[in-house]
């Protein structure tokens, strides 16, 4: 009787994630999934699909790895912030430790040849194979036909042929096969990871080239929180943007942190670090008072609290135009 062998797939949510799933199990492989969550990207959407394909889901943390990879990036970043190459390299190690801990056969990924220039050209796979160390134990269903055969395919695991052959940018194929499979919900391709976009990069570049990293990383998971503006070299405030941004950054201000509010008007909640100085305060103040609605002009009535202690400072709202200047990302 031939034994039934088992993969562990990397599972983001995306379509091709969920297909190289489809496509294992189809060959009678037992596949569970692993999912990665940091600051930068969530899990949300591999626990959804997991859920809706019925796979057993794994769900690591990923926020050292990814922060060594962002700050000594081996094989560079791409257009932003995104270490893509050692990412995905140090995610297949991770799933590597799974597989080594709990007796899995093989890694997949749903990874296509071609579709991305710079991470998934062949290449990049070849260094992304060779960096997990797992090279040989590493498959690729999607696209495994373009690819050498490993020893899944070379020891006859898993019949090659019966494998899409997906390569390029075109997703036509990709959403056939979904019909075929009945996968109806899944996200768009692009999107999810937040090292991609410029802007976000600016601020982390400016978190790890000015202030450091927290030692639980409260500083890192704040950047995606309302707006950050660098008053000095090292004084960045944080400007709530909504009632959720308030409460959050209420809930994460460090103990000795400032809370800067506008007592008589709705309005956000800002945090400054305790070494900010009475006038880098005031600044702070202006901006505060900035974003509160006010029914005029006139000076704002801000109150300034910090360990158990709170004052009333009154400030006139800074010009939209000089906020503008602080801004660390716009
Ligand atoms: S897009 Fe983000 S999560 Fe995906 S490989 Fe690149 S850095 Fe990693």
């Amino acid at each position: 009787m031939s034994r039934t062998y088992k993969a562990l797939a990397l599972l983001s949510g995306g379509l091709d994630s969920q297909l190289a799933i489809c496509v294992l199990r189809e060959q009678g492989i037992h596949v569970e999934a692993i999912t990665f969550r940091s600051p930068f990207f969530g899990a949300d959407k591999g626990c959804k699909a997991a859920e809706a394909l019925g796979v057993p889901h794994h769900v690591v943390d990923f926020t050292e790895e990814i922060l060594e990879q962002v700050r000594n990036p081996a094989h560079g970043l791409g257009n932003a912030m995104n270490p893509c190459i050692d990412c995905h390299a140090h995610m297949i190690m991770r799933a590597g430790e799974l597989l080594e801990k709990r007796g899995f056969d093989f890694i997949a990924t749903g990874e296509v040849l071609a579709q991305r220039p710079m991470s998934q050209n062949k290449n990049s796979l070849g260094i992304v194979a060779r960096c997990s160390k797992y090279e040989d134990l590493l498959v690729r269903p999607l696209c495994a036909r373009f690819l050498p055969p490993t020893r899944p395919v070379r020891e006859g695991w898993i019949d090659v042929d019966r494998l899409p052959a997906f390569s390029g940018r075109n997703r036509t194929p990709q959403i056939k096969l979904a019909e075929h499979f009945g996968l109806k919900d899944y996200p768009a391709p692009a999107g999810g990871c937040l090292l991609t976009e410029k802007l976000f990069g600016i601020k982390l570049k400016d978190l790890l080239e000015k202030e450091g990293l927290d030692d639980d990383r409260t500083n890192v998971w704040l950047l995606k929180t309302g707006r950050h503006m660098r008053l000095s070299d090292d004084v960045k405030i944080i400007v709530g943007s909504c009632e959720a941004d308030n409460a959050l950054l209420d809930e994460k201000a460090r103990p000795n942190d400032y809370r800067l509010a506008c007592p008589d008007l709705p309005g956000p909640l800002a945090i400054a670090p305790a070494n900010i100085g009475e006038p880098l305060l005031r600044t702070a103040a202006a901006i505060c008072a900035r974003y509160a609605k006010r029914p005029g002009d006139g000076p704002v009535r801000v109150e300034i609290r910090q360990a158990g202690e709170a004052r009333i400072i009154e400030v006139l709202p800074m010009d939209p135009a000089q906020v503008a200047t602080y801004m660390i990302a716009t």
